[in-house]
């Protein structure tokens, strides 16, 4: 049977990287994808200002929505102080095994936990199952439609605290307006837009960092 593009990315990483060096697993994620198949990585540019707002937040606890291959989990795991752990949501079965063994080779398994399911399902689970008490990181790049009801829900949830930070991708391509005129209208929310180009092309993009005020 063909193998998927997420199976070649898993291949070149396999191949290429340096086991326990999740720069080496980054690079070659990031040459694999810049120079043969483009995938929806958050990739190495935007990743600076993914990497500076983990940094900002110093989270102990940490929620990713869309995990994919395990690209921006490592480059947030690989900033978390010692005991603090990074929950990423995926709803497809397809890609949670390819995100595992990259996020292994990596050497992060130890701080990354993948939660199988849709957003919506999972965000109400996370106290308890979860053990999660409130968010400090939120790392939004699923489906855009889901940012501003998956926001809503983790208010609603009780899982943000004054001080979260929300960080969302691909605020300009492809958008996420419904989000975008939610936090930026709400006085709850701290909003600062950061212009950007998405993944691996000249194409522009933002991400939009909101600190919940509580
Ligand atoms: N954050 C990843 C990175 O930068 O390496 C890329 C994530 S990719 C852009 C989006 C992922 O979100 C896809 O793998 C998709 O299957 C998943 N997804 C989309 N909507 C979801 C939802 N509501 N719940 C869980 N996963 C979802
Ligand atoms: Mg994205």
């Amino acid at each position: 049977m063909d193998q998927s593009k997420e199976q070649r990315i898993l291949n070149s990483v396999s191949y290429n990287a340096v086991k326990g060096d999740p720069e080496s697993v980054l690079n070659c994620i990031d040459k694999y994808c810049g120079q043969y198949e483009w995938a929806m990585n958050v990739g190495d540019e935007k990743g600076i200002i993914l990497d500076k707002t983990v940094e900002e937040a110093d989270p102990t606890v940490a929620l990713e929505m869309g995990t994919y291959c395990g690209y921006s989990a490592i480059r947030i795991a690989r900033l978390l102080k010692p005991n603090a752990r990074l929950l990423s949501i995926e709803f497809n079965p397809e890609f949670i095994p390819i995100a595992k063994e990259i996020i292994e080779i990596a050497g992060l398994s130890e701080k990354v936990t993948i939660i199988e399911g849709h957003s919506q399902d999972i965000i109400p689970q996370l106290k308890k199952k979860y053990e999660v008490e409130t968010l400090d990181f939120v790392f939004l790049d699923h489906w855009k439609e889901r940012y501003a009801p998956d926001t809503i829900l983790l208010e609603e949830c009780g899982l943000l605290r004054k001080g979260s930070i929300l960080l969302a991708d691909n605020i300009v391509y492809p958008g996420a307006p419904e989000f975008i005129k939610y936090i930026r209208s709400n006085s709850r929310y701290e909003c600062t837009s950061y212009p950007t180009f998405l993944e691996y092309m000249k194409v522009e993009d933002a991400m939009e960092k909101a600190v919940y005020m509580g």
